[in-house]
């Protein structure tokens, strides 16, 4: 089922997406060379607490998962696609990390990542980077009334084919409001014109998830969580939350 949202829906959603786009900020800040991925997941736990807001990927567990999720960011460096869980591994010099990011306030949710480099950039990291992020902002052009969800997907597509980049398949964007994941699905791949037709109040999550390699398969960790690319390149994953508006996108994740 699809819920178009009220206006103050909306707003309440925009609140959620701030708690999001500041947990974000408080990680890239707290990032360094020698710090590790849950302390990462502490700087934010610490912003969700303080603004008195849940997570929705603690103790989340999807039908592929055999453990539920254990904090209240993934982290994915170099090779990890998505879904990475924190651990003591310390950030070294180079390392291109991807943090995805909930918060759950007042019964609305947010969902948004970035990817970013630590220390000194690898060749070819920023552009994936670049590349993925163009995607997202295409996806985002996109979402306007009278499009249909497969344009969103054909504009992302259209940005992976451009950049020589792969995507992971069976894994996208959705739908989002009471909780993470909605319908309608929001695939990375569209044909224009087809599937869910867009309209305001209509709130997704876009997530193009670009693997340097340019191959569409990937594995999946022994920990039944974390996605790599199968040929071992870097990835990148780029998400905001995202209303159609009848005056265009508004992305809700922004700090
Ligand atoms: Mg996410
Ligand atoms: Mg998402």
């Amino acid at each position: 089922m699809v819920e178009i949202k009220s206006a103050e829906a909306l707003e309440a959603m925009r609140e959620a997406g701030r708690v999001v786009a500041n947990a974000l900020a408080a990680v890239r800040e707290a990032a360094d060379v020698g710090v590790s991925l849950t302390e990462l997941d502490e700087a934010a736990r610490a912003v969700l607490s303080k603004a008195g807001a849940g997570s929705p990927f603690l103790g989340y567990r999807p039908a592929f998962a055999f453990t539920p999720f254990p904090a209240v960011i993934c982290t994915s460096v170099n090779d990890a696609i998505v879904h990475g869980i924190p651990t003591g591994y310390r950030l070294r010099d180079g390392d291109l990390v991807s943090i995805d990011c909930g918060a759950e306030l007042d019964g609305w949710t947010g969902d948004a990542a970035d990817s970013f480099i630590v220390g000194t950039p690898r060749p070819g990291d920023q552009a994936l980077i670049d590349a993925t992020r163009a995607a997202l902002d295409a996806g985002i052009a996109a979402a306007t009334p009278g499009n249909r969800i497969g344009d969103i997907g054909h504009a992302i597509g259209a940005a992976a084919r451009e950049a020589g980049c792969g995507m992971p398949r069976d894994f996208g964007g959705h739908g989002i409001g009471r909780r993470m994941h909605e319908d309608p699905h929001v695939s990375n791949r569209g044909r224009p014109g087809r599937g869910f037709p867009l309209r305001p109040g209509l709130t997704l999550a876009i997530e193009p998830m670009f693997m340097a390699g340019g191959r569409d398969d990937y594995r999946t960790a022994p920990d039944g969580w974390s996605l790599h690319t199968a040929d071992g390149s870097r990835a990148a994953h780029i998400e905001h939350t995202v209303a159609v508006t009848a005056e265009g996108p508004w992305v809700l994740t922004l700090p």
